[in-house]
């Protein structure tokens, strides 16, 4: 019989991606999509008929029980949050109640619904905040600066407390930044290589950034799903770090992208300090060696070939009329 799985966050970049490679292996893919009046279907148009929705929230305890109860899955991903940093700072509490009581509440669904399913929580580098070390291990002390990462803390431990006290099957991954064409325009990567395009089809003269120096650790969206199926693939649970392993910084990616196009970066980017962030964090760079060593996980994407899936995806968008 096929297995069956259930995705929280169905509409978001990752959860559009982990649908899609879960269909691929066979999978029944339940989503659980929150009522909106306005259709968040936009990434996941090309294959909804092949997925069942269930409308819940994270906010509701029985919606999750309900939808445990008729998914029956035997896997569920727990990709939903407030995930925006700065609304974080403006709305808290809203966000402490999605991404850290939402896991509460999904916890307590699945131990008392289908406590034999395997549950994977997406935990995130943010955790880290301004950590003791680079790069980061499974090890290092979380010292999150937002409330955004304070949640994910929170549903962190929850998570490990859970298969702890109930010996649920439960792991989280901590993903770094992961990037597609899926990812919204407003990120660094995609404004970049969006920029390069544009500028190299007429469409756009110049292209303003904040700090060139900024270092980052970027993954595609594509392995990182893969990691998270991986993740619950193995005998036993546990919890591991989701990254490439590299840092680079946003200079490099600018230079790549124009390089790519054919362009010389120097002649069309400047410098707009509107764009610098206040607080930028120390470099957040993850150490790959336990996922490696025990999943045998890697990523398929270089840094490269990142930036190139991205750039024919906006040549191929901004040539068949994307604005
Ligand atoms: P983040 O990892 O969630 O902060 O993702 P972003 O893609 O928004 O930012 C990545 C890095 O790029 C940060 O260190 C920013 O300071 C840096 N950066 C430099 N110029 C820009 C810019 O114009 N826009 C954004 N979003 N980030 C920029």
């Amino acid at each position: 019989m096929a297995k069956s799985a259930l995705i929280t966050g169905l509409t978001g970049q990752d959860g559009s991606y982990l649908a899609e490679l879960l269909l691929d292996k066979g999978y029944d893919v339940y989503g659980l999509v929150r009522r909106s009046s306005s259709s968040s279907f936009g990434r996941i148009n090309h294959f909804a008929n092949k997925i069942h929705v269930i409308s819940g929230d994270l906010l509701d305890q029985f919606s999750l029980m309900d939808a445990i109860d008729q998914a029956q899955p035997d896997e569920i991903y727990n990709l939903a949050s407030q995930s925006y940093v700065p609304l974080s700072w403006t709305q808290p509490a809203l966000t402490a109640e999605y991404t850290a009581i939402g896991v509460s509440r999904l916890l307590e669904a699945i131990r008392r619904c289908k406590p034999d399913a395997r549950f994977y929580q997406a935990s995130s580098s943010e955790v880290f905040g301004q950590p003791d070390e680079s790069p980061q291990t499974e090890r290092t002390a979380f010292r999150p600066r937002n409330p955004y990462g304070v949640a994910k803390a929170y549903a962190h431990w929850m998570t490990i407390n859970y298969r702890q006290k109930y010996d649920l099957y439960a792991c989280c991954g901590i993903t770094y930044t992961h990037e597609s064409p899926r990812r919204g325009a407003e990120f660094v990567f995609r404004k970049i290589t969006r920029g390069a395009v544009k500028i190299k089809l007429g469409l756009a003269k110049e292209l303003k950034l904040g700090n060139l120096d900024a270092l980052r650790d970027w993954c595609h969206a594509e392995d990182v799903v893969n990691a998270m199926w991986m993740m619950l693939q193995q005998n036993k649970p546990d919890d591991f770090i989701i990254a490439s392993g590299e840092t680079h910084s946003v200079k490099e990616l600018v230079d790549c992208a124009f390089s790519y196009v054919g362009l010389n970066w120097q002649d069309y980017v400047s410098v707009d300090p509107q764009f610098y962030r206040p607080d930028e964090p120390v470099t957040l760079a993850g150490c790959v060696d336990k996922i490696k060593a025990r999943i045998q996980w890697q990523p398929k994407y270089s840094f490269a070939d990142l930036v190139e899936s991205m750039v024919e995806h906006e040549l191929k968008d901004l040539t068949d009329g994307g604005a």
